[in-house]
């Protein structure tokens, strides 16, 4: 059956659109399970309908005219159960209904199981078969099986707006949609209103846009440079491994080669540029049509040619896109969209363009949305059922409290949505007269307020809130918009600039935390389990020349100011640190030995990672302050990837065993007398603040965006109080009831209002 069921999905896969894939699907599925009829259905929600867009035994004249209800049915019936539902005589189920036309009266047995994709109910798969017989479990299993494998397939095609290809299918065509309506993870507080400015990934064929060609003659010369650059490329491989590999696999790099041919791959793109399309389109139809070619073929070694087909195509892209540096056009008002936007893409965007973001990918607690976070940028992650391309140079209202992003909307949801703006900024008006208050309780308690910074460009922001100085500097922003690793100088001047903007506030520069999610396009890391691999303090003890340089430029821009201290990011033993720091005192002595009148700064630990909770002391014995980095330690303590979509409702940092984790933390730092911060989201949500301040912590630092309600949140409490709702609050076992005590009292205590702004 696993065999049957590769070989169904690679059929399906290799289709060239999925109209073809589901007729695939439905045949295949037929023949293996000898049934009478097999049948999809999809679900068309702007009219609550299910529509028949594949079959085999029912009367194919109506693929795309059968529209059902979807509370109606049979149909209906699997879709509210999210469940299958097998009969024998499904013309005696109450709930049959006959769709005139469809040929169904002939057939008894009836087994329909729902697709779902991440919760979501997407169409159902049926077979029917004329005499009356009740499908075994087997049979069962295997239609629950294909559904699960069609899923995916159907909500990536809907993403990329291809439900529109289906015959009389009415999936929203955004041009013709006024309110146009998309969800999404609530991500970044705020209202955005724009324009959508779509970005692609780089070196991925699959992500290619189509688009016509505006100069043909233009494009077909790019291509041919790009696969002339290609061939110097191999040809160079080939001559730099010919000695050291075995002569059939060196034989590999002939075989692109003559795949390169202009007479053959190089032709076939050209006449397709000559159609009408621009190169990188054309590229990708050839390349595709190949390897579905190759990998319909039943030879396992001429199957295998297709991953040459897609590698090749891959490199030239690479070129073609180096010498097509689409200069993406942003407008004033950017709201920016993508399947998976980077910090390099945020990064891109001109200074004071981008008003919100939308990704199909990702979850709240994904690098790029905490980098949005921090510049204050309406965010909504994994976006589902948006078609990406379709958005561009749409107006849209991305709406962060709630995760809803509007497509071209009308002018009353858009003076609505001003309205909330305008609120919005009369609040912040009024928080931000609080700039020059110390940030202390009623019963003179004070914590200070610190910022995270990402990107240099949101200093002015951070001291206009007030902030006492960053709590975390993300370093790796500006190792991301380069094209190789920044020299000591470039990065003294990033690094001065940003200490002399906030001296003599101290500013915490994180060293180099890559891996995980955030890779550099120049060192790229493939890894199976990123986030489990090669990350942060592991990457640059293993390239010491990379971790020295940064240590030599930081130290050299703290010259004179004295507010820089060096923070090492996922760490978890003390092996590491002990490394780390033997690192950072060798680039020290070297500076001083050549004259460089430079002092040792303070230098501190994330905590992270589970085992850094169980040795904080011996961390907080090594070095001059903790700081708990909660973002990761939520992932890593929860097991929730903090950048999956899928797994996103389970990230929560008020789940118990974190609360017990911080309390644990900051016991184990004031033991050692040491400070500890706290850098991680939480510190930035109002609502989780008062539990950090009864716990201890000696500074909180967030994105400048919400220190100011944070201060008015703790200059509205007493350290008391805060102390009694801990103690309340670590008796419980479940993250809800614990939120819902929190905002409970807040309200009681008259911060309702507050509580409603983070989540409006
Ligand atoms: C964290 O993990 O909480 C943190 C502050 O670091 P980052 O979000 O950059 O991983
Ligand atoms: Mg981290």
């Amino acid at each position: 059956m696993l065999k049957t069921l590769r070989r169904i999905v690679q059929e399906v896969n290799a289709a060239p659109d999925l109209k073809q894939a589901l007729q695939i699907m439905v045949r295949r599925v037929r023949r293996t399970l000898l049934t009478d009829a097999c049948s999809i259905y999809l679900i068309d929600s702007r009219r609550a309908e299910f529509i028949l867009v594949a079959t085999e035994g029912l009367n194919k004249k109506l693929i795309g005219k059968v529209r059902l209800n979807i509370s109606k049915g049979l149909l209906g019936l699997v879709g509210r159960r999210e469940e299958p539902i097998n009969l024998s005589n499904a013309r005696l189920h109450p709930a049959f209904y006959f769709y005139p036309g469809a040929g169904e009266d002939e057939y008894s047995a009836f087994l329909g199981v729902p697709i779902i994709h991440r919760r979501r109910l997407l169409g159902i798969l049926t077979i029917q078969q004329r005499e009356e017989r009740r499908f075994d479990q087997a049979e069962e299993a295997f239609l629950v099986t294909i559904a699960t494998q069609l899923a995916p397939v159907i909500s990536e095609a809907e993403s990329q707006g291809a439900l529109t290809d289906l015959t009389g299918f009415s999936q929203p065509e955004l041009s013709e949609l006024e309110d146009a309506n998309i969800s999404g993870i609530p991500s970044v507080s705020g209202i955005g209103i724009g324009i959508a400015v779509v970005v692609y990934p780089p070196a991925d064929l699959n992500a290619v846009p189509d688009r016509y060609a505006e100069d043909i003659e233009q494009e077909i010369l790019s291509f041919e440079h790009a696969l002339l650059a290609t061939r110097n490329e191999i040809t160079h491989l080939s001559l730099r491994l010919k000695d050291s590999l075995p002569k059939e696999e060196a034989s590999i790099f002939d075989v692109y080669l003559r795949m390169l041919d202009s007479q053959s791959l190089g032709a076939e793109v050209i006449s397709k540029i000559r159609e009408g399309l621009w190169a990188q389109s054309a590229l990708r139809q050839v390349i595709k049509k190949h390897v579905q070619h190759f990998e319909s073929l039943e030879d396992e070694y001429l199957r295998e040619r297709a991953i040459d087909f897609k590698d090749l195509g891959r490199r030239v892209l690479v070129y073609l896109q180096a010498e097509q540096t689409d200069a993406v056009e942003y407008a004033e008002k950017t709201i920016l969209v993508g399947e998976e936007i980077t910090a390099a893409d945020l990064a891109k965007v001109p200074e004071g363009c981008l008003v919100g973001m939308v990704s199909a990918g990702g979850s709240s607690s994904s690098h790029v949305a905490i980098l949005a976070k921090a510049l204050g940028v309406p965010t909504v992650m994994g976006a589902t059922g948006m078609s990406i391309g379709q958005l561009a140079g749409k107006s849209v209202i991305v709406d962060g409290y709630y995760g809803q992003v509007y497509v071209s909307p009308t002018q009353q949801l858009l003076t609505e949505f001003a309205q909330i703006v305008a609120e919005e900024q009369q609040l912040n008006t009024k928080l931000i007269e609080l700039r020059n208050k110390p940030a202390e309780t009623i019963d003179g308690h004070r914590v200070s307020l610190l910022v995270n910074m990402g990107l240099a460009v949101d200093a002015s922001l951070s001291l206009s809130v007030g902030a006492e100085g960053v709590g975390l500097y993300r370093t790796e922003v500006p190792f991301m918009v380069r094209d190789c690793f920044p020299t000591e100088d470039e990065q003294y001047v990033v690094y001065r600039q940003l200490l002399q903007a906030f001296a003599p506030r101290p500013v915490i520069m994180r060293t180099l935390d890559i891996g995980g999610d955030k890779s550099l396009p120049y060192f790229p890391v493939e890894e199976a389990n990123p986030f489990l691999g090669w990350r942060g303090i592991r990457v640059t003890l293993d390239h010491p020349e990379v971790f020295l340089v940064q240590i030599r430029a930081m130290l050299r821009a703290n010259q004179e100011l004295n507010n820089l201290k060096i923070m090492l990011p996922m760490v978890s033993g003390v092996g590491e640190l002990d490394e780390a720091l033997l690192l950072i005192r060798q680039a020290y002595q070297e500076l001083t030995e050549e004259n460089e009148s430079i002092s040792y700064p303070q230098i501190g630990v994330m905590i992270e990672v589970p085992s850094a909770v169980y040795q904080a002391k011996d961390f907080a014995k090594r070095v001059d302050f903790l700081s708990i980095g909660s973002n990761d330690l939520t992932q890593y303590l929860l097991a929730v990837d903090r950048n999956n979509t899928r797994v996103a409702g389970l990230y929560d940092p008020l789940h118990p065993a974190l609360l017990q984790a911080l309390n644990q933390v900051v016991v184990a730092g004031h033991s050692e007398n040491k400070p500890i911060g706290i850098c991680g989201e939480m510190a930035s949500d109002p609502i989780t603040v008062i539990l950090l301040l009864a716990m201890g912590f000696d500074s909180l630092s967030m994105n400048s965006k919400s220190l100011p309600k944070v201060k008015w949140v703790i200059r509205n409490f007493t350290l008391e109080h805060a102390k009694r709702l801990l103690a309340e609050v670590l008796q419980m076992d479940d993250p809800n009831l614990i939120r819902f005590h929190l905002e409970k009292f807040l309200t009681e205590a008259g911060l309702g209002n507050i509580i409603r702004a983070v989540k409006r």
